[in-house]
């Protein structure tokens, strides 16, 4: 099957006790044991397996072209398990890009994350970086995010996966921004792709799930699965059901995010208010052309830089009509967000820059609404 039949049929059927086409929500918590000790239907209790998180982690390693995934209550929960599923053999020292999801910062420094792994965080869009990096001292895993928070860079994906598999290390690709449908990171060799279900695979700004799809099994993925199982931050039921319901029309919500987002890039590109905009599918962007080799296009995320600092890009997020002032990403309403402001102190963000996730709207109003912005 293709993406968009997998999309809609993968682990779906006709339900057989009461034909209904659509999968019912199964809010038991437990399931009846048979009378000779078995489980019937394979399902014990929900924290350890339920009927919708099965279906959809059956759907997203279909999607992922993986072997197995693991769903976790958030993307951040599927991020911390897999920080600490790293195999006890493995060197607890993780390489980490430079420009990343605000998320993973708050984890290194916030909480024991942070303390009991040794944290390397380089420009990964310069292989040298990596490289260096790896030889400085034992590593177990190297973490890859692109394109990236916010400011879009590219990370080439099988040199990286290349430069960690020679010396042992693991690999993770959060494949959030660019989802499944533009980029597939277990074909360059990577050993699990991450997604923020949350975002675009969801699609529609309501439900909280993340989860890691692994290219093979591995001592990393047994590890994860008894995480989910026994730590105990699993997606509802009710979550999982909606990301099913999305991820349905996520080839075709995608492509209208692409085309959105390159028309509102080149209109962008040529404001005079403008100082820098930050989209892969700019032939001038330094990523552009890995992007283009990885990617089958470049996504529906874009940030750029107002010319006038921090006041002048808060005065256009503030006179934006259409676009919500609103942090996240990947639903069907275009949001605009100053991330410095958000961050906070620790800010890596310049202080000018306004990242947009455009949605579904029709490009033309988008346009409109950033020009009266802009002016
Ligand atoms: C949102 C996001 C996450 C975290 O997902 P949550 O569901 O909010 O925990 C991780 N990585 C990226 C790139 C994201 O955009």
């Amino acid at each position: 099957m293709r993406f968009e039949t997998k999309a809609i049929h993968s682990g779906r059927q006709v339900d057989k006790t009461t034909s209904s086409v659509t999968m019912p929500i199964h809010l038991s918590t437990t399931f009846e044991r048979a009378a000779d000790g078995s489980y019937p239907n394979e399902f014990v209790y929900s924290r350890e397996n339920n009927p919708n998180r099965h279906v959809l982690e059956d759907c997203l390693t279909s999607l992922e072209d993986g072997h197995d995934s693991v769903a976790f209550a958030s993307g951040m929960a599927a991020i911390t398990s897999l920080i600490e599923a790293l195999p006890a053999d493995k060197p607890r020292r993780v390489i980490m890009p430079s420009d990343m999801y605000f998320g993973i910062r708050s984890l290194l420094s916030d909480t024991d994350i942070g303390t009991n792994f040794d944290f390397d965080i380089v420009d990964m869009t310069n292989l040298n970086n990596v490289e260096k990096a790896i030889n400085r001292a034992p590593t177990g895993l190297v973490w890859i995010e692109t394109p990236s928070n916010p400011l879009l860079k590219v990370t080439d994906i099988e040199a990286v996966a290349q430069i960690a598999q020679e010396a042992g290390a693991y690999t993770v690709v959060d494949n959030t921004w660019a989802t499944p449908v533009l980029q597939r990171p277990l074909r360059y060799g990577v050993d699990f792709s991450l997604h923020a279900v949350t975002k675009y695979i969801g699609g529609h700004s309501d439900l909280m799930i993340g989860a890691a799809i692994a290219k093979s099994d591995s001592p990393m993925l047994a590890n994860l699965r008894a995480w989910q199982h026994a730590k105990g931050a699993v997606p509802s039921p009710f979550e999982c059901w909606l990301a099913l319901r999305g991820v349905q029309s996520l080839a075709q919500r995608m492509a209208t995010h692409c085309s959105n987002t390159s028309a509102i890039a080149d209109f962008l590109v040529h404001h005079p208010s403008i100082e820098a905009v930050h989209y892969p599918g700019l032939a001038e962007h330094p990523g552009h052309h890995i992007a283009a080799r990885q990617m089958s296009s470049f996504g529906g995320m874009l940030s750029f830089q107002v010319k006038g600092g921090w006041d002048a890009s808060m005065a256009v997020a503030a006179k934006v009509q259409l676009f919500t002032r609103a942090t996240s990403l990947g639903g069907t309403h275009s949001f605009i967000e100053h991330r410095a402001s958000v961050e906070g102190s620790t800010t890596m963000a310049p202080s000018n820059l306004l990242r947009v996730s455009i949605g579904l709207e029709h490009v033309d109003d988008l346009k409109e609404d950033l020009l009266q912005a802009l002016e």
